[in-house]
């Protein structure tokens, strides 16, 4: 858990600007899968489905055409809920979240030491805008109250369980992020008691029961394996021919799991001829 209470005040101003920054083409305070749209603003995203692969996402940052430029890798094999918290993710590496931190005054070694938990706050806190997270986790805490299900500053697990399933359908997150979420605006209660409930395939075995029944159509989607190129593709390809690295074969393959068509227009209006000598190399 991340203690530096400066350094969490400064995510939240962080995330005000980034919000006024954008908010002609994003103005909704709950995000959801529209984060990809914003990650496309800010990188060339590329979904694949890595079934068994322990990577989530990373971040890269690349020349390309003399320029700087983020490239972002989302695995499709994950839940949707998964790959929106990765998409969080990595907007928080590639906005410079650790060097605005610095910039305010955070001593850049607790930056460095914390720089995973730090974007993973980032993330949770864009996703999961703490005042209409409060507000609805109050609203749901008077409706258990009003069921007998809590009070006094107590609640049944099962309770707990179903509030979790509701705010991750709503917000689109892993349920290991609402339950951070819990603590970090105050709702909930110990670390270990956090960790208690993560780790107990009871409690998970119930939550999952009650996605079921409540029917939360957002979580129970499949993952999408989706597997596409942002807009930049063109010129991506079109760098790769002219790179003597990548052979002919490589790329026609590539070419066929994105399902590109090998003779696809160039952003700035020329064609990538691939069918010829690119491809004999
Ligand atoms: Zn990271």
């Amino acid at each position: 858990m991340l203690d530096n209470i400066s350094a969490i005040e400064l995510i939240k101003q962080f995330i005000c600007c980034k919000r006024e920054e954008y908010k002609e083409s994003f103005p909704n305070l709950i995000i959801r899968d529209d984060i990809f749209g914003l990650l496309e603003r800010n990188a060339i995203v590329v979904y694949y489905p890595l079934a068994d692969n322990e990577i989530d996402g990373f971040n890269v940052v690349r020349m390309l055409n003399g320029k700087k430029v983020n490239f972002v890798y989302i695995n499709t094999a994950r839940e949707l809920i998964k790959q929106v918290f990765t998409a969080a993710h990595e907007l928080g590496h590639i906005w410079k979240l650790d060097e605005y931190l610095i910039s305010k005054g955070i001593d850049s070694q607790y930056i460095k030491d914390n720089e995973e938990q730090l974007m993973n706050r980032f993330a949770a806190a864009f996703l999961m805008d703490s005042d209409v997270f409060k507000h609805d986790v109050g609203e749901k805490l008077l409706e258990a109250e009003r069921d007998g299900k809590a009070g006094k500053g107590r609640i049944r697990k099962n309770e707990l369980l179903s509030i979790a399933a509701f705010l991750m359908d709503k917000y689109l997150v892993p349920f290991k992020a609402v339950m951070q979420r819990f603590i970090e605006v105050g709702f909930l209660m110990s670390e270990a008691e956090v960790d208690g409930i993560l780790e107990s395939k009871d409690d998970l075995s119930t939550l999952k029961e009650i996605i079921n029944v409540e029917s939360y159509s957002r979580l129970l989607v499949p993952p999408s394996k989706k597997k596409s190129i942002g807009d930049n593709l063109a010129v991506l390809v079109s760098n790769c021919l002219n790179d003597s690295d990548v052979n002919g074969h490589n790329l026609s393959f590539f070419c066929k799991e994105f399902g590109i068509s090998l003779n696809d227009r160039l952003s700035d209006g020329g064609l990538i001829d691939v069918s010829g000598d690119a491809l004999k190399q």
